[in-house]
């Protein structure tokens, strides 16, 4: 969407940059700079990046800073209290929880602009939700502090049987004493470490396919954020793999956690985890 969208119709120029590496994030800043868009935890490698310091440096050279807090959700991280300008949330994850609709939400304290995103990007482009799905994550979001605080128990408890678990090659969750951006989390995410673990498992692509589908409580599909759990795998020869760290190119899943009783997760991760051999 940035390089293609943005740029080729809109002549909008993106720079990608590792957020977590503030030196790296002044280099690329100039006075064009319009908007310092970041994703933390992000999605799908669990990098923490700091969001106070990312939004002084964006100010100091008149940016504005968005800050999409979907893998946090506004039960445990709130970015507009740490000098965010914007915040995007994906009502189709945790805040809806319940994997049946699909909606967007953009926040600001910036009354002024939110009118003009309103009447520019929704009414003029027509990015309204349908009345059902607004009433559906309507009702979701009822629950949704209930769940989130049994997903960041779950998800911690996985998360540390995960990591001593013979042949898991790393493990990536923002509540780990292991994960680099631990201390940082502490600091900005105040409830909890949310509902996504990235692991390793040490074997090929085809492999780890079929450790997704041994498994009997957790489901093999994209999204997250829902009342079951589900899980992904990244393969290697998705060439997307090439923008994460080094470590994480090989035998890379992207596991949600959802409502089931976490022993019952962990014997079913770890049986089909036998099942292949590992
Ligand atoms: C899923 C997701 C989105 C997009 O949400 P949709 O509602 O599915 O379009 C945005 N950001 C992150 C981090 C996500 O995981």
């Amino acid at each position: 969407m940035f390089h293609e969208l943005f740029n080729r119709k809109f002549g909008v120029e993106t720079i990608m940059v590792d957020m977590t590496d503030l030196d790296a994030v002044k280099q690329v800043i100039t006075p064009g700079t319009r908007l310092v868009h970041i994703k933390t935890p992000d999605n799908p490698t669990n990098g923490v990046t700091d969001i106070e310091a990312i939004a002084k440096i964006a100010h100091e050279n008149g940016a504005l800073l968005s800050v999409d807090n979907t893998f946090a959700s506004p039960f445990n991280q709130k970015p507009l209290e740490l000098g965010a300008d914007f915040v995007v949330e994906a009502l189709t994850k945790f805040i809806n929880g319940h994997g049946d609709a699909q909606g967007g939400a953009i926040i600001s304290n910036d009354l002024e602009t939110m009118d003009r995103i309103r009447y520019e990007a929704q009414v003029n482009v027509g990015s309204v939700i349908s009345p059902f799905n607004a009433w559906q994550i309507f009702r979701g979001s009822v629950t949704f502090p209930l769940r989130m605080q049994r997903i960041n128990e779950s998800s911690q408890k996985i998360a540390e049987w995960l990591e001593q678990r013979k042949n898991v090659t790393f493990v990536s969750y923002p509540g780990l004493k292991s994960n680099p951006g631990h201390e940082l989390a502490k600091r900005q995410m105040k409830n909890g470490y949310g509902g996504v673990i990235s692991f390793g498992v040490d074997t090929d692509d085809k492999t780890v396919e079929r450790f997704c589908a041994a498994l009997k409580v957790v489901t093999f599909a994209v999204s997250l954020g829902h009342d079951e759990s589900l899980i992904f795998p990244q393969p290697s020869y998705d060439e997307r793999i090439n923008l994460y760290p080094e470590k994480f190119r090989k035998g890379f899943i992207r596991f949600s956690v959802g409502l089931e009783e976490p022993k019952d997760i962990i014997a079913d991760l770890d049986q089909a985890l036998n099942a292949i051999g590992l």
